[in-house]
């Protein structure tokens, strides 16, 4: 190795000096003045917080009277209400249908090529992140695996979005949630689902769609009049376990979701018709319900009447009051595939916050299913979904307080993602 010369000594001397003071600032911390904090664990707020980031995007720590050391980068959201990142467990990124002209799942199958579903999934995850969704389940109906190139992309830093579970393909009985294909055009419906008719089925498909970028397995079942057993449902949560996945898995009521239940799927999505013998038997064996509790809007947009889009709202604000009022594990999720008018993807999720507010749910319980119940049902409870040293640094701030008004989630003004800011406005009115 050659020795420097003797008059690059000072120059020298100085980069070391430089790149020393430079790994001290990057070696600094980012600290968050929290005017009000939401504690997921008790759906408390606690009033002025300081939480320490540390710069590989982790909770350091949070407490009141912790002072920022100095070099800190400090964001000053002392007039904010401060949140763990936002969670909904139960999302389509890659699809959206006409307003009032649904005319079934396979609608778009012969008009939109699995790219066009990829780009306007990058489109939605990145409103949702902006929006203080950082995690998201989003289960199927993505075209030809569409969401997980969006997975990828965002990885890859090309564009911005949540933290995605993702399921792949809908595995489910012969024909999917598809109807009235003509035998001609047999597996058209394949597009979005695996068909999948006997436990030897179910397991490949479940490996299937892990090959595929699958993190958590989605099945419907009650679709098809000859729905799952107890045996299939079980082949499925089996084979989803070996890989440390879990399976979710539509189903309205009745014996379908009775066999979803006693098959040992974590949740069971929607749930609409379940009777209080069931919300109760979710809650003995620790089932979660993902409600998708549409208001009248969101069912209106599909096309039917006003009255009767009213009378499946009621039917779900009364199916919503019975799970709180047993304690069946709830976890929100919106599964909105229809676009409200004038609204974007991330406006018209929230809108099932109305039948919440109609089934008198308190608003810190709801904060809670966006939080830490949905951490518990994703398997992420370990690092997300609390404000807490060693966790994640997923952060969202509103501007009022969300446990007294839940619409106050409406008004994200800040989003940290793991440690990173990805969006800080400046508050109008301090
Ligand atoms: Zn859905």
């Amino acid at each position: 190795m050659k020795t420097p010369n003797r008059s690059h000594a000072p120059f020298l001397r100085l980069l070391i000096i430089f790149s020393l003071s430079v790994a001290t600032v990057y070696s600094q911390n980012t600290v968050i003045k929290a005017g009000h904090l939401f504690d997921s664990r008790t759906g408390k707020v606690l009033d002025n917080q300081l939480i320490v980031v540390s710069k590989d995007g982790r909770i350091v720590q949070v407490g009141p009277g912790l002072k920022p050391a100095a070099g800190d980068t400090v964001v000053d959201l002392s007039n904010s209400w401060v949140l763990p990142g936002l969670m909904d467990c139960h999302v389509h990124i890659t699809a959206n249908y006409p307003y009032r002209k649904y005319s079934g799942i396979a609608g778009i199958f012969a008009t939109e090529s699995t790219a066009l579903r990829a780009l306007r999934g990058a489109a939605v995850a990145k409103q949702l992140v902006e929006g203080g969704f950082t995690t998201i389940k989003d289960i199927g109906n993505d075209a030809n695996y569409a969401t997980a190139d969006v997975i990828r992309s965002i990885r890859a830093g090309w564009s911005t979005g949540p933290t995605i579970l993702y399921s792949g393909k809908i595995i489910a009985p012969y024909g999917g949630q598809s109807n009235s294909i003509n035998p001609e055009h047999e597996g058209f419906w394949q597009m979005e689902y695996i068909d999948a008719d006997t436990p030897d089925e179910i397991k490949k498909a479940v490996r299937k769609n892990i090959y595929n970028g699958a993190n958590t397995i989605k099945m419907v079942t009650d679709d098809h009049p000859a729905y799952y057993g107890i045996e299939d449902i079980k082949a499925a949560v089996d084979e989803a376990k070996k890989a440390g996945m879990k399976v979710t898995v539509h189903a309205m009521g009745g014996e379908a979701a009775r066999n979803v239940i006693l098959g040992g799927a974590a949740a069971i999505e929607h749930g609409f018709q379940l009777d209080d013998e069931l919300l109760r038997l979710m809650k003995e064996r620790g089932t979660f319900l993902v409600g998708t509790d549409f208001s009248a809007d969101n069912f209106y947009a599909y096309g039917g009447t006003l009255e009767a889009s009213r009378a499946n709202e009621a039917m779900v604000v009364d199916r919503l009051r019975r799970a709180y009022k047993i304690g069946t594990k709830m976890a929100f999720g919106t599964d909105i595939i229809i676009d409200l008018e004038g609204m974007n993807r991330l406006q018209s999720n929230l809108k099932v916050l109305q039948t919440w507010k109609k089934a008198e749910i308190p608003a810190s319980y709801i904060l809670q299913t966006m939080t830490i119940f949905a951490a518990e049902l994703l398997g992420t409870e370990k690092y997300l979904g609390s404000l807490e040293p060693t966790f994640r640094a997923d952060i969202v701030a509103v501007k009022a307080d969300p446990t007294k008004d839940i619409d106050a989630v409406g008004g994200v003004h800040f989003v940290m993602k793991n440690g990173r800011i990805i969006r800080n406005d400046r508050l109008a009115n301090p």
